[in-house]
Order: structure tokens, then C-alpha cells, then sequence
């Protein structure tokens, strides 16, 4: 059976109404920024694992600082993490020369990816494998969760059963799946029918943005990403 802690986690993920791993992935997201934030400064290994990596990437640089500011009205701590990749290039630029004209290569040896990115990779694979036990065992459903997943992601629980030989839990999965899709389907059709009715005068449409077809947008897109005061 799935642990509590987990089922907790799934729980608060099935609140945000959409991709289960999609709103898991946000919270441990959330959870290590706000990690770099309390302690980046002060972490030799985080700062070790950010000048490895020569920084992070645009949107995690961009969301602390963006959270930092919503927080603490400030941008001290993202300013004391961005600086120790850049203190150390500068210093290693410092003591090189250019001795060859050779173009440099695309991507230096030992360059890693944004740690923020890699962690949640890392966490978010941990989850597939968890959820599918949950959704497998009936724990999921005993919790009163609903299997709720954006396309990317069923499919990367279909990839996990796949890889365990579950054929069972993969046909649920599937089956699951399927249910989403025709829904979806059927909504994005009444929405086209409607628009078109609507572009053919036959009604005005005040606002054509107004109630799209949100399961299928969902379902292709996962969740909508989150802005820094926690709106979705
Ligand atoms: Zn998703
Ligand atoms: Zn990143």
C-alpha cells in the first residue's frame, strides 16, 4: 500500500484539479526553490551543484527571483546564489589566456543541467512509480483519488507498468486513459460546433476566450503553470 505521506502528497495534487504528476511535479519544484532560497547561500553542495552547472535555467532563475521578491521583498539570497558561478567563472576567465583560435566547444566538458530541472526529473520518476503502485493496489482509489493525468504523463505511467511487465495495471492505466480522451473529445467538439455557430452570426459570442475546452487543454497541455503569488 502506498504511505501516508504520499497519499497526503496525492491528495493536495488531486486539489489543483488536473494531472496528478503535474501539480506533484510543481509541489517538489515549489519545495527545492524554496530550499535554494532558505539555504542556497549557505549550501557548499548547492552552490557546488550551480556553478557545475554555470547557473540554472531561464525559468528557474526567473522563478526565484520572482519568488523571492513576492516573499521577502527582497532579492538577497537569489543574488548570493547567482553569485558563485559567476565569482567562479570570472576567476578561471581571469587566469586564462586564448592560446588557439579553435572554436569552443558547444558545451564544456563536465557541464551539468540546471539542478532545479534535474531534481525534479529525478523526484517526478520517483512519483510515476509510486503512483502506478498506488493506482495498482487500490490505494489511490480507497484515498478517493481519481487517476488523473495530462497526456505526457499517462504516458509516462504507461512506460512504467510497460517496464515492471504489469500488463493488468497497464490495461487500467489505458482504460483510464481512454475515458479521459473521449471526454475531452466530446467537449472540444461542442466547442467547435459552438464557435462556429458563432462565427456564422447565428449568435454573438461576447468573448471568444470565454469557457474553452479546458479537459482537452489539460489533457495536451497538463496543468497551467503557477504565477509567483500561487494563482494558477
Ligand atoms: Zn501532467
Ligand atoms: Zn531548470
Amino acid at each position: 500500500m502506498a504511505d501516508r505521506m504520499f497519499m497526503a502528497e496525492v491528495k493536495a495534487a488531486a486539489r489543483c484539479g488536473g494531472c496528478l504528476l503535474c501539480a506533484l511535479s510543481d509541489a517538489a519544484e515549489d519545495r527545492y526553490l524554496r530550499a535554494i532560497l532558505r539555504e542556497g547561500g549557505s549550501s557548499e553542495r548547492l552552490l557546488g551543484e550551480i556553478v557545475d552547472s554555470r547557473g540554472v535555467c531561464r525559468e528557474h532563475g526567473w522563478r526565484l527571483l520572482d519568488d523571492e521578491i513576492e516573499s521577502e521583498g527582497n532579492a538577497l539570497s537569489t543574488c548570493c546564489v547567482f553569485l558563485a558561478p559567476v565569482e567562479e567563472l570570472g576567476s578561471v576567465l581571469k587566469k586564462t589566456r586564448t592560446t588557439s583560435r579553435r572554436r569552443p566547444r558547444r558545451k564544456p566538458k563536465g557541464l551539468k543541467g540546471c539542478p532545479v530541472c534535474l531534481m525534479v526529473s529525478h523526484v517526478v520518476e520517483c512519483y510515476e512509480s509510486e503512483l502506478l503502485r498506488a493506482f495498482g493496489d487500490g490505494s489511490l482509489a480507497a484515498g478517493g483519488v481519481d487517476l488523473c493525468l495530462c497526456l505526457r504523463h499517462y504516458a509516462a505511467l504507461e512506460r512504467v507498468a510497460f517496464a515492471a511487465g504489469d500488463d493488468d495495471t497497464l490495461e487500467r492505466v489505458r482504460s483510464r486513459q481512454r475515458e479521459d480522451i473521449e471526454s475531452a473529445l466530446a467537449e472540444a467538439r461542442e466547442y467547435i460546433a459552438a464557435q462556429n455557430v458563432a462565427a456564422h452570426g447565428e449568435h454573438t459570442c461576447a468573448d471568444p476566450r470565454a469557457d474553452p475546452p479546458l479537459q482537452l487543454v489539460r489533457l495536451v497541455a497538463g496543468l497551467p503553470r503557477r504565477r509567483p503569488n500561487g494563482d494558477r
